[in-house]
């Protein structure tokens, strides 16, 4: 029951839709209370955190604004570590308060590697708010200011997340057997 395949590997329901939905609907109301007078600028991260960044972003009763951006890693050209590209972050972030929206952090790599080049920007303030967060993973800490569901080490799908382009669309988080 609730087991589904998805390619080669078998997942179970994890979180099911009720949880996802009033845990979303809770953090929206702290940023709510901590954004009062503000008009922070959400910047969601492609292409996992779509579905989190519209659900949270419907609950939101401050005035908001909400942009999508890629990140992309590539090998550097002498150097032997990923480099992180940012595609897409036309806006203008300078004396902003920024929330930064993610669908899962894991080891914290790819935010480490992209925080800088915000902070370099100069924002009024900078958080973070996940849907996830894996911190037996941890390999580069972050500060996460919100965050949805801390979980065990295992890979997970649905609600936006997939597995090799499949999943994204489940209502339920999966997580493989
Ligand atoms: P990090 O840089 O924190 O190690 O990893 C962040 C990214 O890895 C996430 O945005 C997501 O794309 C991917 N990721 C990490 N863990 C999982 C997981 O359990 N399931 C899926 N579908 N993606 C994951």
């Amino acid at each position: 029951m609730g087991l589904i395949k998805v390619h080669d590997k078998e997942f179970e329901i994890y979180i099911t839709s009720k949880a996802i939905e009033q845990r979303v609907k809770e953090i929206a109301e702290a940023i709510n209370k901590d954004y009062l007078g503000k008009k922070p600028l959400f910047i969601a991260i492609l292409n996992g955190s779509f579905m989190f960044a519209a659900d949270l972003f419907r609950h939101l009763t401050i005035e908001a604004e909400l942009c999508f951006i890629k990140l992309a890693s590539y090998k550097g050209m002498k150097s032997s570590g990923k480099v992180v590209t940012t595609i897409g972050l036309e806006e203008d972030i300078f004396g902003k308060d920024v929330v930064i929206v993610e669908d899962i952090v894991d080891t914290g790599k790819t935010l480490h590697g992209f925080l800088p080049k915000l902070l370099h920007q100069q924002p009024n303030s900078l958080k973070i708010a996940t849907l996830l967060h894996k911190p037996e993973a941890t390999a580069y800490p972050l500060q996460l200011d919100y965050i949805g569901f801390a979980i065990p080490d295992k890979f997970v799908i649905g609600y936006g997340l997939d597995y090799d382009g499949q999943g994204r669309n489940l209502k339920e988080i999966y997580q493989v057997k």
